[in-house]
């Protein structure tokens, strides 16, 4: 679908750009947000899905035809979980929102002996906000559960820093929130997993812009005047 001319049909404003969530989060964040200053940069965005951008020597990469860096579905465990995708054992798979909620429910189903504050809310309404924040309070189930998110994440960032070398990560979006309670787990697999030259520099950030990181990036979009898809 031609969106960018539809949009400039029917908007006064121009120039009329059109990027994805993911680039532009990456953008943002390169502008003003946490990896100012960073020539190469992975961003992530775990939210319901996974998403993502990459920053490499300063431009944002985009593939050959603009359908590249979906790093959301990077493949971390050949015949695994089912991804939104269609396919099986993408990262989406096991460090979304949407897989830390059913990793929940499955766990509460399974394991009956674990206490947590999570079975209260019962698995049909669980939501992965519900597990970061009894994670918080200190549940370990949820602990658990985001822990292993976080050892998931780390094995696709293996992946992109052997592939990439980043400066740095970035991991935004709601699970993101999480802060070491996944990140830490995350870090830890990447150093056990990736070759010490690889992993020695990268650093594994929160966000700085939080959730607004795409639409700062779409603003950068038009004001900062990086190269446009
Ligand atoms: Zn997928």
């Amino acid at each position: 679908m031609p969106l960018r001319d539809l949009l400039a049909s029917r908007v006064p404003l121009r120039p009329v750009v059109v990027d994805n969530d993911g680039n532009c989060a990456a953008i943002g964040e390169t502008w003003v947000g946490a990896a100012v200053g960073c020539r190469h940069v992975v961003c992530l965005t775990l939210g319901t899905g996974v998403g993502g951008g990459l920053v490499l020597d300063g431009r944002v990469y985009r593939g050959a035809h603009g359908v590249g860096a979906e790093v959301g579905h990077l493949v971390v465990a050949a015949d695994g979980e089912p991804c939104s995708c269609g396919g099986r054992g993408c990262l989406e798979a096991y460090a979304s929102g949407t897989a830390v909620a059913r990793m929940a429910r499955s766990r509460l189903t399974n394991d009956t002996a674990t206490a947590s504050t999570l079975r209260e809310l019962g698995s049909n309404v669980l939501r992965a906000e519900d597990v970061t924040e009894a994670a918080a309070a200190g549940d370990t189930l949820a602990r658990e559960i985001l822990a292993e998110a976080g050892r998931m994440l780390g094995c696709g960032l293996t992946s992109l820093v052997h592939l990439l070398e980043p400066e740095l990560v970035i991991v935004s979006g709601g699970l993101a929130e999480a802060g070491d309670l996944i990140l830490a787990p995350a870090r830890a697999e990447l150093r056990r997993r990736a070759f010490p030259a690889s992993v020695r520099h990268v650093k594994v950030l929160p966000a700085k812009l939080g959730n607004d990181a795409g639409l700062v990036g779409a603003a950068a979009l038009v004001l900062a005047k990086p190269e446009r898809p």
